[in-house]
This record gives structure tokens, C-alpha cells and sequence, in this order.
């Protein structure tokens, strides 16, 4: 086993949280090692980019804070580093950023590979060393043990800086199986959960042969009194898209609860009840429900197909009744999907284990940042700044610590 006693400070997982505090502490001059265990860098931050890279939001900041569960987990560490700051950060980098329609932050380029390719140019021009295939497989504090390809590795940094990620899309890197090294050291950690995932429906054999890959476009969910507004994707096994992930927490809390969580799809949400109904009272009786739904209520082919599926094609007699199923079609939801589809996760290291500079009350001199933390937020950018401001902040606190020390 090889052993390397280091001056250096050390932070494990090269993506966006941990690459972010890397910059910070090789700004104010500490030699910095990342290690990584995977090939090569950010392999989540990447995939990120596949879908515009949706960096933060240009929301106010009381609201966008107000996106984040727990409330106030990471106030202090986004006040300090704000989505205008990450906007310019990212355009200092060379990639000029836009807000969309939907207020959604993105680099005008929608990519994310230029953008890591600045950003890791930069950490490498101010000395941060570059690790990669070095897996962490044992902790105790002051102890890193790592399995590389050349055989183990031990090291002894002056502080470290965890930033293992979640346990969401796992192939990426980012698998989890650090909470039970954590946990073995002493440090409290809720179970990794899906989180800005889709759910399992349990769909008739018809419906679900004739409308797997089929959108909802403009729909409107609920649950219990929570809205959300946009798109939903049947799938084969169930329902996802970004109104479901927008209030997948909920859902997930009631499916744990009640073990089944119903959800209010409002296929008209344009239309009050009222106008429906006098549409649907103007139908010719003589078509089929099929036709009806699709020509007087003008919803799509999978739509109709909902209404029918959610009554077994018995629809009430009364124009009122039909109208209010359209507009709150009963959708009942039997279960998240499993974390390795999940955008994000939920849990890590509950909140409670760090302090105000983001260090293990456990273990004095090793600070944890983004998604291993025990935070969630929904999709819109929230994901990333929530990594950035952390990773940033973390490092600050491990400066603050080592100064402290002398
Ligand atoms: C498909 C997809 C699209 C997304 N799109 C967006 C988006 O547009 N906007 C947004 O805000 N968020 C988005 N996200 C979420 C966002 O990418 C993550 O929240 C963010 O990457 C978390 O950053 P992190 O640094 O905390 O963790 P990660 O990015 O997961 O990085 C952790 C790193 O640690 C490494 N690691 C893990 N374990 C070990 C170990 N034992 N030893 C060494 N290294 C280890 C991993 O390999 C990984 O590189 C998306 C996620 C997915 C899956």
C-alpha cells in the first residue's frame, strides 16, 4: 500500500460542488489535490448540459431561496454566492449566459462542455492536481484510503473537503456508497431518496400499449393544495416529466405515509369548469366518448385516453360532472421510481452534523458540500447553485478553519 503524508488539502469528488471549492482554495494559495474516481471530471454536470444546462434561476432571491427543503438549509451559502454571481462566474469563464422565458439561467452556447473546459483550465493554471480513478474507500477523518489502479492509497491531507454527489444516475459516479462509511465514522445520514422523479401508475394493458412516450402538454397536477403547471410524460410504468418532478417531494412524503399518493390532473387548466361544461352539453350524443373528448373538450388523443382510463369508460351523464373529472382527472400513484432514474436525490448528511462552516461537528477538520448533503430542491437551476454555493462556502470554512489554526 502506498502511503502519501501530504501538506496538501484534499477534495474528494470532481464535480460541480467539489471542483468550486477546489477554486476557492487554490485562490488563496493552498496546494489542492481533487480526487475523482471516476476517468474523468464532472460526468454529471456534463449529462446536465444534454439538457441546455440549466445553470440557476432569475427569480428574486427571497423566492428562489424559498425553492430549497429544508427552508434555510443553504441561505447563507447562496446569499454569499447568488445566481448573479454564478452567472458571472460562468461568464468569466467565456460562456455568456440568458434568462429563459420560463426565468431558467442558461450559457447561450446550452452546453456544458466548454464551460468545464475553461473552468478546469483555470483550476489547473492556479496548481489544483487532478486525480482521476481514485475511489475513496475508507474515511476516518484524518485518514483518506483510496483504490486506484496502481494499488491503494493512503492520505493524510491538513483538512479535507467531501463533495460526493448524491446517488442519482449512479454510472455517472455519484452511487452513495459513501453513507456507510460516514455513518461507521459517526456522522448521522437520512437514506438517499428519489428526488425530481417520476412514479409508478399501475395502467390498464390498453392504455399503456397505446400511450407509453406520450406527452401531457399543459396540464395542471395537484396535491393538496400545492399547483404546478406544465408538462408530463407517460411512460410505460408510470408518469414523469417536470410538473411531476416539481412536486415529487410531496408525493414521495405521501406515498410514504399512505403508501399511495393521488394526484389531480387538470387537462383544461385553461378552461374553467363552466365553459367545459356548456362545450360538453353542445356535443353531438351520437359520437363516441373518443371523439367527444377530443373534439368538444379538445383534448389530445392521450388525454381523452385518460379520462377514460381513470373511469373505466364510464363517463358521469352530466355535462358539470364531466367537465370537473377534466379538470381533476384522480390519478393514484403508487411508488417513486428508483433513485439510479431520479434526477437528484434527497437525504445525506443531515444538516444537523455540520456547523456554520459546513464542517463535520464529528470529525473537526473534514467539510461536506453539495448534493451529499441533506438538502432538495426542484429542478430549474436550483440543483446547481445549490452544489456551487455550497462547495464555495465549504472551502470558505476550511480557510477560516486552517486560519484558525495557524
Ligand atoms: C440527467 C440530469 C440532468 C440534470 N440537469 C440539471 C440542470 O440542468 N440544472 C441543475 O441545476 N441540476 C441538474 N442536475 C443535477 C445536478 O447535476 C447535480 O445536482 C449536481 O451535479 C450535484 O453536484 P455535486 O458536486 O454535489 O455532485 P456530483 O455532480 O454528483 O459530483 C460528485 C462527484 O464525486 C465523485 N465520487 C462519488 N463517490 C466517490 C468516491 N467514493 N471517491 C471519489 N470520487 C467519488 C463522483 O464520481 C462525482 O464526480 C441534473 C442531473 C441529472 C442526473
Amino acid at each position: 500500500m502506498e502511503s502519501s503524508g501530504s501538506e496538501d488539502v484534499a477534495v474528494v469528488g470532481a464535480g460541480p460542488a467539489g471542483l468550486a471549492a477546489a477554486e476557492i482554495l487554490a485562490a488563496a494559495g493552498l496546494p489542492v489535490t481533487v480526487y475523482e474516481r471516476m476517468p474523468s471530471p464532472a460526468r454529471k454536470f456534463l449529462i446536465a448540459g444534454r439538457g441546455g444546462l440549466n445553470l440557476t434561476h432569475s427569480e428574486p432571491l427571497p423566492a428562489f431561496l424559498g425553492r430549497y427543503h429544508p427552508r434555510g438549509a443553504l441561505d447563507e451559502a447562496i446569499a454569499a454566492f447568488p445566481p448573479e454571481a454564478l452567472r458571472a462566474w460562468c461568464e468569466g469563464l467565456g460562456e455568456l449566459t440568458f434568462v429563459g422565458s420560463s426565468g431558467r439561467v442558461f450559457p447561450k452556447s446550452f452546453k456544458a462542455s466548454p464551460l468545464l473546459r475553461a473552468w478546469l483550465g483555470r483550476l489547473a493554471e492556479r496548481g489544483v492536481r487532478l486525480r482521476t480513478r481514485h475511489r475513496l474507500a475508507g474515511f476516518d477523518g484524518a485518514t483518506l484510503a483510496f483504490e486506484t489502479p496502481e494499488g491503494a492509497l493512503t492520505v493524510r491531507p491538513r483538512a479535507t473537503l467531501l463533495a460526493l454527489g448524491g446517488a442519482s444516475w449512479p454510472r455517472l459516479g455519484s452511487d452513495g456508497a459513501w453513507t456507510g462509511p460516514l455513518a461507521a465514522a459517526g456522522v448521522a445520514v437520512a437514506p438517499l431518496r428519489p428526488a425530481n422523479v417520476g412514479f409508478a401508475v399501475d395502467w390498464s394493458r390498453p392504455f399503456r400499449e397505446r400511450f407509453a412516450g406520450a406527452p401531457l402538454k399543459r396540464v395542471r397536477l395537484s396535491l393538496d393544495g400545492e399547483h404546478r403547471l406544465g408538462e408530463a410524460l407517460i411512460t410505460a410504468s408510470g408518469i414523469e416529466g417536470g410538473a411531476v418532478y416539481a412536486l415529487s417531494r410531496l408525493l414521495r412524503e405521501r406515498i410514504d405515509r399512505e403508501g399511495v399518493a393521488r394526484l389531480s390532473v387538470d387537462l383544461r387548466p385553461d378552461l374553467d369548469a363552466g365553459a367545459l361544461a356548456q362545450r360538453w352539453g353542445r356535443a353531438r350524443q351520437s359520437e363516441s366518448t373518443a371523439t367527444r373528448l377530443r373534439k368538444a373538450a379538445g383534448l389530445s388523443p392521450v388525454a381523452a385516453g385518460l379520462v377514460r382510463e381513470a373511469t373505466g369508460n364510464a363517463l358521469p351523464s352530466s355535462p358539470e360532472r364531466v367537465a370537473a373529472l377534466i379538470k381533476a382527472v384522480p390519478l393514484d400513484l403508487r411508488a417513486p421510481m428508483p433513485i439510479e432514474r431520479a434526477i437528484s436525490s434527497a437525504g445525506g448528511i443531515r444538516l444537523g452534523e455540520i456547523d456554520a462552516r459546513f464542517m463535520l461537528r464529528a470529525r473537526p477538520g473534514t467539510f461536506v458540500a453539495g448534493e451529499m448533503l441533506d438538502w432538495e430542491a426542484p429542478t430549474g437551476g436550483y440543483l446547481l447553485q445549490g452544489a456551487f454555493a455550497s462547495g464555495r462556502a465549504a472551502a470558505e470554512g476550511m480557510l477560516a478553519y486552517l486560519a484558525d489554526r495557524g
